[in-house]
């Protein structure tokens, strides 16, 4: 029997469009895209023409696109980069900010991916100060609460778009748009200005991405969740942002980040944003194959838990029904173990997961489910299902047979 992947929040499987787009850098136009000759300028060409599709889609310029080796470094450079600037920065003569030392003031979530915890929580250690804001039952911040947060030495707030693990869909544009109003506040008194990063790899595949309609300085993708290649990410960086590389060379990325350029994921990436826009992959068309994709798998993830809740009545939904990826469905089987009843389902045909990946390799409780008030029991009875643009009907059909099968089994125990 073919395996059943709901796993698509982990990883998706390359499209064959965008396979056939990275193809020819392999071996046929390998040039290093650094070479003046005509082999690398194949490859600058390449590397330009992925530049130019994806900010056209974006709605950007084309340097405001940074190419990186996956989207947990582009969530580090946004950081770190503005970080590092700022410990440069910060004293500027012209700006009127009372700090007491080079302290800077970041405001983040408690819900957001590994790649910003594990930054921020370097910068912490530094004595920086990093104020996580408070987050409710489904996940979702307070927009309120950001305007409180604030302080004269801030100097970046990151926020998730669509959370990993629970699928919440945070109000990026809200954000965005209070950012600015208080961003217009602090110039006319000099202060310096507060930049917004959002990480919106689950995103892209079902919500509106553009960094102006976001009003977001920063902005993170990565390739193998759009069904693009693994060890490709993307960074937007608006212009006059300033960022500091994490990786420093040959100045590849203007300057931003060095290392020779992976071609064909570069290729491989700007076809896989190009499909989301357009069901065959031509001009930007305002994002038509992204609300194919999301109606797909909206309605087969609601036909699948109401399965589920049939015959599972103590099932309970982590996050809200409402305003989270349609793609997703994180759920609470109280007194069965995540990890048992994933290696179960696996046996049975069906690829679940704990969380995010790394934590499912780990099995530590979920910081996203504790997060949102549930206990590190709780945490570790709770899977998460995530559909794709390939999920078929019948799969989710032979799916909650499963799924209802091994949970039965596992309670008769
Ligand atoms: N951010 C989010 C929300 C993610 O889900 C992931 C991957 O799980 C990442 C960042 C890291 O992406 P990559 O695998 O490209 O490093």
């Amino acid at each position: 029997m073919k395996k059943i992947y709901l796993d698509c929040a982990a990883t998706t499987p390359v499209d064959d469009e965008v396979l056939k787009a990275m193809m020819p850098y392999f071996s046929e136009k390998f040039g290093n895209a650094s070479s003046i000759h005509s082999f690398g300028q194949e490859a600058i060409a390449a590397i330009d023409g992925a530049r130019g599709k994806i900010a056209e889609l974006l709605n950007c310029d084309f340097n405001e696109i940074i190419f990186t080796g996956s989207a947990t470094e582009a969530n580090n450079l946004a950081i770190l980069g503005i970080a590092r600037n700022f410990q440069f920065s910060i004293f500027k003569k012209n700006t009127k900010q009372e700090i007491s030392n080079t302290k800077y003031h970041i405001i983040s979530t408690p819900i957001e991916h590994e790649s910003v915890h594990e930054p921020l929580k370097e910068l912490k250690k530094a004595d920086h100060e990093i104020d996580y804001l408070p987050v409710d039952k489904n996940g979702l911040v307070k927009i309120s609460d950001i305007e409180k947060t604030i302080k004269n030495n801030t100097v970046l707030v990151s926020v998730i778009y669509a959370n990993n693990e629970i699928g919440t869909i945070q109000p990026i544009k809200e954000i965005g748009k209070l950012i600015e109003k208080i961003n217009k506040t602090r110039r006319e008194n000099g202060f310096s200005k507060i930049y917004f990063h959002t990480d919106a790899v689950q995103a892209m595949n079902y919500l509106e991405c553009r960094p102006d309609w976001l009003k977001a300085d920063l902005l993170t993708f990565s390739g193998h969740k759009i069904y693009g290649p693994k060890g490709i990410g993307g960074l937007y960086v608006r212009k006059n942002t300033p960022l500091s590389p994490i990786i420093s060379g040959g100045g590849q990325e203007f300057g931003l980040r060095s290392g020779t350029e992976n071609v064909a994921a570069v290729a491989g990436l700007a076809k896989a944003v190009e499909l989301i826009f357009s069901a065959r992959g031509g001009s930007a068309s305002g994002g038509k194959n992204r609300e194919k994709r999301s109606k797909h798998v909206l309605d087969l993830r609601n036909g699948l838990w109401e399965n589920i809740v049939k015959y599972n009545k103590s099932a309970e939904l982590n996050g809200s029904f409402e305003g989270r990826l349609p793609n997703n469905i994180n759920i609470r089987f109280p007194g069965i173990s995540n990890e048992t009843l994933i290696v179960a389902l696996d046996q049975a045909g069906v690829a679940v997961s704990a969380g995010s990946a790394c934590s499912s390799r780990a099995m530590e409780p979920s910081h996203v489910l504790t997060a949102i008030g549930l206990t590190e029991k709780e945490a570790k009875e709770s899977i998460r299902i995530t559909l794709g643009k390939n999920t078929a009907k019948e799969e989710i059909k032979k799916a909650a047979e499963i799924i209802n099968k091994v949970l039965s089994a596992l309670q008769s125990k």
